[in-house]
């Protein structure tokens, strides 16, 4: 079902204590400040995944994800994490084709089905990250990128499988970078991909996608961002490890 969602990837940041303590004030002030019926995620390191699950246990709108999980279901592949053990932590999400890991850790969009289908059956929601780079923007080619990111990495899926997805456009040029997509400039690339799901699926399919922004989103522009037709929300690196920025992306949705 379409929600308005906010997703916070840690990425490789906070040590255990540190993660654990943001993530208690992360709790507290959703407790105490959120309206509505918005989406929390925090998508931590895995050390903080089962303590950071267990905060989050009874608490309306707050959940847990993984950054990563491995395709194979057990054996021999050390250093990775699979989607079992990812959800025995009580983690219910998990971020797949982020840019860093397509960049450097040479993910495929063949290496994301095996990741998606894998989320899928162990009932973790995949948080399916598109997005095209700068000389693909400044080439004018950004729209096939997304439209061949989504057909050879999850439109294998059928349309009860796509529904469980979340989809996050996060142009490449604005991660970490400081440079934000535009209102206009996101609207229109969500707007496409939402067309696409349609023609692929068909129109309820597309309207009850969840569809989140990301790329140096901040206090300052979310809301600018999440009032656009199809932004549904975002996944936020930087700024989600400062809870009160943190805590004002969330809230913009307090007042819709
Ligand atoms: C991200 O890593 O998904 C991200 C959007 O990072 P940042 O907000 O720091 O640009």
């Amino acid at each position: 079902m379409r929600r308005n969602i906010v997703a916070g990837n840690w990425k490789m940041n906070l040590d255990y204590e540190k993660g654990v303590s943001l993530f208690s004030e992360i709790v507290n002030m959703v407790k105490d400040e959120i309206v509505g019926d918005q989406q929390v995620v925090v998508c931590s390191p895995a050390i903080h995944l089962y303590s950071v699950a267990k905060l989050s246990t009874g608490v309306n709108n707050v959940a847990v994800g993984a950054q990563n999980i491995h395709q194979a279901e057990s054996g021999a592949f050390t250093g990775e994490l699979s989607a079992t053990q990812v959800k025995s932590t009580g983690a219910d999400y998990v971020i797949l084709g982020h840019s860093e890991r397509r960049a450097y850790f040479g993910e495929t969009d063949a290496s994301l089905v095996e990741k998606v289908d894998a989320a899928l059956a162990h009932d973790l929601t995949p948080i399916f990250c598109i997005g095209e780079t700068k000389e693909e923007r400044e080439s004018g080619k950004f729209f096939d990128v997304i439209e061949s990111q989504l057909t050879n990495a999850v439109f294998h899926l059928n349309a009860d499988q796509f529904s469980k997805l979340v989809l996050a456009y996060e142009p490449v040029w604005a991660i970490g970078t400081g440079l934000t997509a535009s209102p206009e400039q996101a609207q229109e690339v969500h707007a496409f991909i939402r067309k696409t799901v349609a023609t692929k699926y068909d129109q309820n399919v597309a309207d009850n996608t969840s569809i989140l922004y990301g790329g140096s989103c901040n206090p300052g522009n979310a809301k600018d961002l999440f009032s656009q037709t199809d932004i549904d929300g975002g996944l936020i690196g930087g700024a989600s490890l400062k809870s009160r920025d943190f805590l004002d992306i969330v809230k913009v949705f307090n007042a819709k």
